[in-house]
């Protein structure tokens, strides 16, 4: 394990802001884990693991500890009597793994066909899209513990929610593997719906821009006031899975396009801040996401909160 200083973080978030890494280091394996936790608490200093960085916003004074990033790649298929299972390695690209599985005619990823970043913060934040999301695949998870040891979590261990699990919620482990169990499916209308849902996404989403992802969280329609339905009644068109697709009430609230700095609310798709000048920084970002926040809590009566982790 090699440490590193004032590495920059900007490039290597889909955002591209954020300043230096004091400390940083790459892990390929538990070892390097375990030493790069046992380095930063001998320093006295903080740890940030970073994935594929596509759900970060990093601040502008870059992140005083270490910036631990898994470099662990790696997908091997078993077959068992349930059916095929699949151990990755944390750090491997969602999307290797979306078209492994699809090689394979497995169902159970095909919804996660273009949402980028790694297997490690897939798991992490239960990335979900169309429906699906990543717990609904997931046997277990290996992750080094804060105090250095292995630790093994069975899919009931790893209390997935929206957007969330035991590993954000007790922030601090990183994870090292995942082991995913899929159903057999029909490999052609698998990789049909795959190459739907990324022509979907290149039409809607800013991709030309460097983004991370939507900023704000859907919002459950059990925490809509009646009185709205009756107001905006086109909101229902907005409704999947039952919540509300959050772009429509920033869209309500005109603020597509609305610009601090660098930093943009994205014409093509609102729930999105771009970097629109490449030069952005990470204070524009969160002043043009306090703006959104804002607005729509006066018109709606709704508080957002934010999908992305800001480190600050
Ligand atoms: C264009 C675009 C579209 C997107 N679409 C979707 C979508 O449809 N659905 C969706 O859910 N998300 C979406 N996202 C967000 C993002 O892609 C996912 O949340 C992704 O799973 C994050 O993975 P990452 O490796 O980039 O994590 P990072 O951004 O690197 O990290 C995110 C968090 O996970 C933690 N983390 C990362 N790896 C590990 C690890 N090995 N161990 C412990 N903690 C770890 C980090 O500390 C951080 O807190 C989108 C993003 C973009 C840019």
């Amino acid at each position: 394990m090699t440490i590193k200083e004032n590495i920059e973080l900007a490039g290597l978030t889909s955002l591209r802001v954020g300043g230096p890494a004091r400390y940083f280091t790459s892990v390929k394996n538990e070892r390097d884990a375990r030493l790069a936790l046992s380095w930063a608490k001998k320093q006295g200093v903080p740890y940030f693991v970073l994935g594929g960085g596509t759900n970060v916003v990093m601040s502008d004074n870059g992140y005083h500890g270490l910036v631990i990033t898994t470099n662990n790649s790696g997908i091997e298929f078993t077959e068992d009597d349930c059916g095929t299972i699949m151990k990755v390695m944390a750090g491997t690209p969602l999307q290797d793994v979306v078209d492994a599985s699809l090689e394979q005619g497995l169902a159970g990823l095909e919804w996660a066909a273009g949402v980028p970043g790694q297997v490690g913060g897939a798991v992490r934040g239960n990335a979900g899209a169309f429906g699906g999301e990543t717990r609904n695949v997931i046997e277990s998870v290996d992750a080094v513990m804060p105090n250095g040891k292995v630790q093994s979590f069975s899919n009931a261990d790893c209390h997935f929610a929206y957007r969330s699990s035991i590993f954000k919620e007790e922030s601090g482990s990183i994870i090292l593997s995942v082991v995913f169990r899929f159903m057999p499916g029909n490999k052609a209308a698998l990789t049909q719906k795959a190459e739907e849902l990324r022509a979907w996404r290149r039409e809607r989403h800013p991709l030309d821009y460097p983004n991370c992802g939507s900023v704000f969280k859907r919002i459950g329609v059990e925490n809509i006031r009646i009185g709205l339905w009756n107001r905006y009644p086109d909101m229902k068109q907005a409704v999947r899975d039952n919540q509300v697709a959050t772009a429509y009430f920033i869209d309500k609230c005109d603020l597509k396009n609305f610009n601090i700095g660098g930093a943009e609310v994205s014409g093509k798709h609102p729930n999105f801040i771009i970097n629109r000048t490449g030069n952005a920084r990470a204070e524009h970002i969160v002043m043009v996401a306090s703006h959104m926040r804002t607005r729509v809590r006066e018109k709606f009566g709704i508080i957002l909160e934010e999908e992305p982790e800001f480190v600050f």
